[in-house]
């Protein structure tokens, strides 16, 4: 199949061109077709399949080969992350490429006023995060009576990120005739909720299921916690001068951790919450063009953002639920290039591998460096009881169990998890934490009915608790690891050409 046969608007396949596709990705040749035809779309996708320009072709045909009711935008994409979002806006300003059309993008942590001038000035395509845009449809700076396509991306990161409020009110300010598009990873019940509100007979387009992509090779180092900064230092000396991306649980790790990787030598720069729009733009721009040859993130980097050629993703920390690892190790193997995935593992994440493993549906290939092995029997101390897939998903990125849309439900919870609002007046009660509020988005991020967001703290999470006495076993003997994943590695297999196929 060709990109030909979808007879798209000549400017838009000169744009294909351009950027060096050559041949529709699945999820491109299933959609373009039925969004062509003016029919909503859910699409389960995960990042990296080419579903952005599954839904921006067709999107853009439609603009040019239309002509336009109104003054106001005619599309608007909404995406849960100010890099998504700048992600989408670039990849539409590419497609435009030697149109007339018009994109702007909007996001919380810069300046309104050249916001304000770009949508009074008129587009016909925005790229928005939900709290920005709506302080803008509060103030009457953009009117959207002529909309024709809205697009929800990585829907259930939004529901994650507690935006569902803010989408219901952009939602009541659109035309209730038009095309809707929503495209996400998983379906939890809110979001089929919200397809069931928003979409009118949709087709539903599934690529795939949310599992790791084929291209990538994937590994569990076993190490201690204090070993994890040398064998991270040891594998980059291996991985020679290729883009990394290592994830870290917390901010400050991530940020420590780049200073530590700058100060021996490596060309660093890390992405996390607390960092201005303009830090976080100039880290993600370097990291593009190659002038940092790695980033270290917190989660808020892990889906969406589409940075080709990475060739190596590590989990310094491992992440807190199996999706999200499928979502970090998506920033590698993206269309169709081979990649690697590193995880560091201590004793006390061994339910969480096994989590993932089953998630994935086969075990992961466990390897070791020499020097680097972890303490003898720190693997037998702590092994958590293993999770199943319906496992409550916990901390940054994860929905609010009884959450923050729910307030009849919060008299339930610990009083340190509640937002400030839905706490009790008076006193705080004897013995409840004052520090567990901990939010990785910026201010201007997080939805406008709750800020502050709060994450359960790390100390609140059942990942910690043990098991009960008869239900403990050693599971990471580095021995029966192997042969239980059918994979008996050398003992320095990293990059050394005896890596797991
Ligand atoms: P996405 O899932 O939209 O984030 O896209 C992932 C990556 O695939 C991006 O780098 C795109 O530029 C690339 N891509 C999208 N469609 C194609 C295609 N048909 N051929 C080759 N690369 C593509």
């Amino acid at each position: 199949m060709s990109f030909d046969s979808f007879c798209l608007h000549d400017s838009l396949i000169a744009n294909i061109k351009r950027a060096g596709y050559e041949t529709p990705t699945p999820i491109q040749a299933e959609a373009v077709p039925h969004v062509m035809e003016g029919r909503d779309l859910m699409g389960l996708a995960q990042t990296g399949t080419g579903k952005t320009a599954a839904f921006l072709l067709p999107i853009l045909h439609r603009l040019l080969t239309t002509p336009a009711r109104t003054r106001s935008p005619r599309t608007l994409i909404l995406a849960p992350t100010r890099e998504l979002a700048e992600q989408i806006f670039r990849s539409t300003l590419d497609f435009m490429r030697g149109t007339r059309l018009r994109a702007t993008v909007i996001y919380g942590g810069v300046g309104m006023f050249p916001q304000v001038r770009a949508l009074r000035q008129g587009v016909d395509v925005i790229v928005a995060c939900p709290g920005r845009l709506l302080d803008h449809l509060n103030q009457g700076n953009v009117r959207f009576d002529g909309l024709e396509t809205l697009v929800l991306d990585e829907a259930d990161h939004m529901f994650d990120m507690g935006f569902l409020p803010d989408i219901k009110r952009i939602l009541a300010a659109l035309p209730a005739k038009r095309q809707t598009l929503l495209f996400s990873a998983t379906m939890p019940p809110a979001i089929s909720g919200l397809a069931g509100e928003t979409l009118t007979d949709p087709v539903t387009v599934r690529i795939g299921h949310l599992a790791p992509l084929s291209t990538v090779e994937h590994a569990i180092y076993p190490v201690s916690h204090n070993q994890k900064a040398p064998l991270l230092l040891h594998l980059l000396g291996e991985a020679g001068k290729e883009s990394v991306i290592v994830f870290t649980r917390t901010k400050h790790r991530a940020k420590n951790l780049a200073q530590q990787l700058c100060r021996s030598g490596h060309k660093a720069t890390c992405l996390q919450g607390n960092l201005s729009q303009r830090q976080r733009q100039i880290a993600m721009d370097g990291f593009r063009r190659g002038s940092f040859q790695i980033l270290v993130a917190t989660d808020i980097a892990a889906r969406g953002i589409d940075v080709s050629q990475v060739a190596h993703v590590v989990n310094f920390d491992i992440p807190d639920t199996a999706e999200a690892y499928t979502h970090r190790i998506g920033r590698t193997g993206r269309a169709e290039r081979d990649g690697q995935a590193h995880t560091f593992v201590t004793g006390e994440d061994m339910g969480m591998v096994r989590a993932i493993e089953s998630h994935m549906k086969k075990p992961l290939p466990r390897r070791s460096v020499e020097g680097f092995e972890p303490e003898p029997g720190e693997f037998r101390r702590s092994a958590p009881a293993p999770r199943s897939a319906a496992r409550p998903r916990q901390g940054y990125g994860a929905p609010r169990q009884g959450g923050y849309g729910d307030r009849q439900r919060q008299g339930d919870r610990p009083y340190g998890d509640r937002p400030y609002g839905d706490r009790p007046r008076g006193p705080r009660p004897e013995g409840a934490r004052a520090d567990s509020v901990r939010d990785d988005r910026p201010r201007s991020d997080r939805p406008r009915s709750d800020r502050p967001a709060a994450d359960r703290p790390r100390s609140d999470r059942p990942r910690t608790e043990r098991q009960p006495a008869d239900d403990r076993r050693s599971t990471f003997g580095l021995g029966s690891a192997d042969n239980r994943s059918g994979n008996q590695r050398p003992r320095r297999a990293y990059n050394d050409g005896a890596s797991a196929a």
